[in-house]
């Protein structure tokens, strides 16, 4: 086993850091009171990140991207993690998904998602369907020899900057030995698509002018050419995927807790009451001594699930082990660097209070705890079950 960094990682972990304390930190305060992005702070954070290398990072180097395994693209989230979503959105990472487009797709949608000239976004989820994504009913039925489309999705984060959108719709039932299903095809839709509308979403406390979209679909036609995978496959093209950015959500919420733990832990050496500094008081020791356990404990979850997706292991429990832990950690984390900083914890002087605001949906999106939970418990439940069988 080995635990420690080699040279190159080390690299890219103080590369990506320096940028984001450098092009990040000093316009996080603004983005939080002002909601949005300018756009030429986003455009040159992109131009920065394409000419330090990085941009597509965790797509093989055959379609242009950086061809990091998936060791080391955890590490660059882990740091990204650290900075307002709404500015590491513009260090760009394309879906994985948009590998599976076909020669002529790629042409028209990876290879400029990998190039920085064309931002995707990814939509499954709508009001009737979230955790649940079966159950959605937006749907595409054959008119001729086409598509045309009807329906809504919401919370589709980062549409409103996005060029195009994968956006998974209902074409069809099946029977299942668990009753019918409905059969999924993925679309890529182009946002001046006609009948395709791309409007604001709801007002979310966290990730400030990092804004979720609602897409509505008013018959709107596609011909086969823009179904990406097979017809009805949909899933199958995006499960990996899933995965793998369950794990980034994870890695982020260890670089965030790491942040906040890292203000914490200075204040408490130097902050003094009753004549000694706070953190001589057990209440305060103990809280950082918890802190750090639980950011390193989610840190090797992260990491060596990480490496078993490298090592072609099954890795699905250990990712979702991964997500609910670190995610609930960061709640944990951010609310007790609060508690050590007392009533200043909360004053917008400080990012704490917006850390641990940005916690609370990292716990939501990505798959809820309770769903992670349940993939984690039916890997550990399905083998024996079978075996009674
Ligand atoms: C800011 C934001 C951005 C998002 N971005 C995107 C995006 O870009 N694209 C996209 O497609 N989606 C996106 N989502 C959607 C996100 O993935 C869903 O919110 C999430 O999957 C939960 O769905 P829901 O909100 O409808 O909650 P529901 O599924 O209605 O769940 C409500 C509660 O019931 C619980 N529950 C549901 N089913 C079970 C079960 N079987 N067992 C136990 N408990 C259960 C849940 O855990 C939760 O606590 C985003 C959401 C947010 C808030």
């Amino acid at each position: 086993m080995e635990f420690g960094l080699n040279a190159e990682q080390v690299l890219i972990v103080d590369t990506v850091r320096s940028f984001v304390e450098n092009e990040m930190y000093p316009y996080e305060e603004e983005i939080e009171r002002s909601g949005m992005v300018p756009e030429q702070l986003a455009r040159d954070i992109k131009q920065k990140c394409i000419d330090l290398g990085f941009y597509a990072a965790n797509l093989p180097e055959a379609v242009g991207g950086g061809g990091l395994n998936h060791l080391d693209f955890t590490l660059i989230e882990r740091e990204l993690g650290r900075a307002s979503m709404a500015l590491s959105i513009y260090f760009g990472r394309p879906s994985g998904i948009l590998l599976a487009c076909n020669e002529a797709q790629k042409q028209r949608y990876l290879y400029p998602a990998v190039r920085g000239e064309k931002m995707d976004a990814i939509a499954m989820t709508e009001p009737g369907a979230g955790s649940d994504i079966r159950g959605m009913s937006c749907r595409a039925e054959r008119v001729g020899g086409d598509w045309v489309i009807n329906g809504s999705k919401h919370f589709i984060s980062h549409a409103d900057i996005a060029d195009f959108c994968m956006v998974w719709v209902a074409t069809g039932e099946e029977q299942t030995p668990r009753g019918i299903k409905k059969k999924i095809t993925c679309f890529l839709v182009d946002r001046d698509t006609p009948g395709f509308t791309i409007r604001p979403g709801y007002e979310s406390v966290s990730h400030r002018g990092y804004n979720n979209s609602i897409l509505d679909f008013d018959d709107c036609r596609l011909s086969d050419e823009q179904i990406l995978g097979e017809t009805h496959k949909g899933f199958e093209i995006a499960n990996d995927w899933l995965y793998a950015t369950r794990l980034t959500v994870a890695a982020a919420a260890v670089g965030r807790a790491r942040r906040a733990f890292d203000i914490a832990l200075p204040y408490a050496a130097q902050r003094k009451q009753f004549g000694q500094t706070i953190g001589r008081f057990q209440g305060v020791s103990f809280k950082l001594a918890d802190m750090i356990t639980q950011i390193d404990a989610a840190d090797w979850l992260t990491l060596s699930a990480a490496w078993r997706l490298d090592q072609g292991l099954s890795a699905n429990r250990e990712i979702s082990s991964a997500k609910v832990f670190a995610t609930e950690m960061l709640a944990s984390v951010t609310d007790e660097a609060i508690q050590i900083y007392g009533g200043m914890g909360l004053m917008s002087d400080l990012p704490l209070a917006r850390f641990w605001k940005d916690a609370r949906v990292e716990r939501i999106w990505d798959g809820t705890s309770e769903i992670q939970r349940h993939i984690i418990s039916r890997e550990l439940l399905r083998p024996l079950e079978s075996e009674e069988k």
